[in-house]
């Protein structure tokens, strides 16, 4: 049996934070204000998957008032979600995300991100797929004061 998921964050841009984004380190001046590492594609996909087996969500399993995820790595959050999917008898099949950022270009980390997330979530690369957007200069992202992530998630029975 297959479900499917979806998963939405956002988090502001300050200066001086590193910008994490898919498991990937992007160089620039400002990165995402937030308890964790702040990676919008990683917790929209955690969101996704958790949603896809009814699961709660991330804020439910990884409270942002535990100092043990404070600066977490956003990589943990989807390994966890695929370990409860797993104990809930699931598997992810593919996921799928866009990010939507004004600058800078995501054009040249896009095949790394779709590895690491691939690698992390144990899926084959041509299962994983992010998408880069920018706001078109419209309302905080576009404003560059903003990123923010969707995504979708196919689970199946195992
Ligand atoms: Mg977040």
């Amino acid at each position: 049996m297959s479900r499917i998921g979806i998963g939405y964050d956002s988090h502001r841009l300050v200066m001086g934070r590193p910008l994490i984004i898919g498991l990937v380190h992007v160089a620039f001046d400002y990165g995402p204000e937030g308890h964790s590492d702040g990676d919008v594609v990683a917790h929209a996909l955690t969101d996704a998957l958790l949603g896809a087996a009814a699961l709660g969500d991330i804020g439910r399993h990884f409270p942002n008032n535990d100092p043990r995820w404070k600066d977490a790595d956003s990589r943990l959050f989807l390994t966890h979600a695929v370990e409860l999917l797993k104990h809930a008898g699931f598997r992810p099949v593919n996921v799928d995300a866009v990010v939507v950022l004004e600058r800078p270009k995501l054009a040249p980390h896009i095949l790394t991100m779709r590895q690491a997330l691939a690698d992390a979530l144990g899926l084959p690369l041509d299962a994983v797929s992010v998408k880069a957007k920018t706001a078109e200069g419209l309302g905080a992202v576009g404003e560059g004061r903003a990123i923010e992530a969707h995504a979708v998630a196919m689970i199946e029975t195992i």
